[in-house]
């Protein structure tokens, strides 16, 4: 193909990049990505950061909204190699005293580690339950009107709240506070903040929707079977090729941008007007994570041993614990003990170290750009709940936000997330726009996690772009029709347990 008859680029291939691909490709639009990195995939990749024969996640590692995401599911994703393998339970939540409490697929089974508030539970996500799918299009979707206002309505009246204030509404006893606040922390807000409780909630549902599942051999192979769709759809990808300057790039109708917002105003400069350049610059990215990979000579050794079903761990105690480590990052200041989100891929998937051993993975929130070193607050929390771990450690890797940036200029200051997904910039991403994806200019788009719906792994930013895109260049409902038909016949990714 003759890169003058291009009809769409795309800059940088991560999930919504390729998602944004693989959607153009599927209404016969000829498209390119151009990544800078000599490997595709962003916040998708895995690496060996530690030693022989341990294979880690750089970035992202469980896909709860990967294996849920409306798009994704369209996918033929098994046929080119993705499997998805599901753990035990979703989330273990240690506590000093007592088991750890367990979210699991089963609501019976969660509501055993509940203790008072197992009803308390099952009324909070037990009525989304029934066709959750819908909800979750619903969520994974710019401000629109909803395909299930209904649905959508009773669950914004629950979780409208913030997470602090609804798990003392709704629930008496320390566990399943502490549970629904872990899951809301992902939000990476304060958990006095309103919408943060749409967070823990939606987090709690897919957990009892499917299992949150990691990647078999690490979370590259996501972006590796979108990469190798793309090409069966015709599609082109060129490594190593960083974009500096909208000259660089082949002609071509249109042009998306899976980047941070500011690289886009720096990238198209004058080919947009300053004032939206200017709302560009003005985007908030947040908080930043610092990370540590391990590679350790056993499975973690938590006091609970239930602790080991699950993907991925809370580590943070009660409520009151993890809202006040939420609220230190955010104002500024590094947490003691700070709440953390810990996964245990090797648990789900042996294939990431040698026979015996296990990979681990732990971040916590830090302040945005923070150059504090947290390991060792990191492991302190471990080993509160997993005596005996750091003996367990035979090496250890550290990334903290300036490495982050490094590894990936989407990455400001470290945020992980596409910026801060507050009220004020959830569905206004990157600025207030009836198109969130759409530019001033008719030849520019942006599809990163920096539009709506923000940050994870699920495509659906550029998915929505993608329609975007679509509507302008105006294909014909025929053309865009007929790959779709094809492609929406393929069989779903793989999963096994
Ligand atoms: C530590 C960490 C843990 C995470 N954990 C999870 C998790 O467990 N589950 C989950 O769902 N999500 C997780 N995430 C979030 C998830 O990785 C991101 O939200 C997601 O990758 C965003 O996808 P994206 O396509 O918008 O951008 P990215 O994945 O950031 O991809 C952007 C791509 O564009 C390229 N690029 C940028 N600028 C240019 C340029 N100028 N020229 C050419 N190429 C360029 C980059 O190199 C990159 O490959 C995590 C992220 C981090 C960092």
């Amino acid at each position: 193909m003759a890169e003058r008859s291009l009809d769409a680029v795309v800059v940088g291939s991560g999930p919504n990049g390729l998602a944004a691909a693989i959607a153009l490709a599927r209404a016969g639009v000829s498209v390119l990505v151009v990544e800078g990195e000599n490997e595709i995939g962003g916040g998708t990749r895995s690496a060996g950061l530690t030693l022989p024969g341990f294979t880690h996640d750089v970035c992202s590692a469980v896909h709860p909204m990967g294996i849920l995401s409306p798009f994704f599911r369209q996918l033929p994703l098994a046929e080119h190699g993705l499997a998805w393998l599901r753990p035990r339970a979703s989330v273990a939540h240690p506590l000093d005293d007592g088991p750890a409490v367990m979210l699991r697929r089963s609501l019976d089974r969660t509501a055993e580690t509940l203790g008072r508030d197992a009803r308390a539970w099952a009324r909070l996500v037990g009525p989304f339950l029934d066709d959750p799918h819908a909800l979750i299009a619903d969520a994974l979707a710019p401000l629109r009107v909803p395909a299930h206002p209904l649905r959508l309505l009773r669950f914004g009246l629950r979780a409208g709240w913030s997470a602090n204030r609804l798990a003392r509404l709704c629930f008496r006893g320390e566990r399943a506070r502490a549970l629904l606040a872990g899951c809301a922390a992902h939000s990476l807000l304060p958990l006095t903040q309103p919408l943060t409780a749409a967070v823990g909630v939606l987090f709690a549902i897919t957990a009892h929707v499917e299992d949150w599942p990691v990647a078999e051999g690490g979370s590259h192979a996501i972006t590796r079977a979108l990469a190798s769709h793309l090409h069966g759809l015709g599609g082109r990808i060129e490594t190593g090729r960083r974009i500096e300057r909208l000259e660089e790039l082949p002609n071509s109708r249109a042009v998306l941008f899976d980047t941070s917002p500011d690289q886009l105003a720096r990238i198209a400069g004058g080919a947009l007007p300053p004032g939206y350049r200017r709302r560009l610059e003005r985007y908030r990215y947040g908080p930043g994570v610092f990370k540590l990979d391990w590679a350790l000579d056993g499975p973690i050794p938590w006091r609970d041993p239930a602790c080991r079903d699950a993907s991925t761990v809370h580590v943070g105690g009660t409520l009151e614990e993890v809202c006040a480590s939420e609220r230190d990052m955010y104002r500024g200041r590094h947490s003691e003990r700070p709440f953390l989100i810990l996964c245990q891929q090797s648990e789900v998937d042996p294939s990431r170290a040698p026979a015996g051993r296990h990979t681990g993975y732990a971040y916590c929130h830090v302040p945005h750009a923070s150059t504090a070193d947290m390991s060792d607050a990191i492991e302190r929390q471990v080993e509160r709940f997993a005596p005996g771990f750091r003996d367990r450690i035979l090496a250890r890797h550290a990334m903290g936000p300036a490495d982050f940036e490094r590894y990936n200029p989407n990455y400001r200051g470290g945020a992980i997330t596409g910026g801060i997904a507050d009220a004020l910039q959830l569905w206004n991403r990157p600025v207030t726009r009836l198109d969130p994806y759409a530019t001033p200019n008719p030849r520019l788009f942006i599809c990163s996690a920096a539009t709506p719906p923000g940050g994870g792994v699920h495509g659906q930013c550029g998915y929505w772009a993608a329609r975007s895109v679509l509507k302008r260049l105006a294909v014909s409902a025929d053309r865009a029709r007929t790959p779709e038909r094809r492609a929406g016949a393929g069989g779903r990714s793989a999963s096994r347990r």
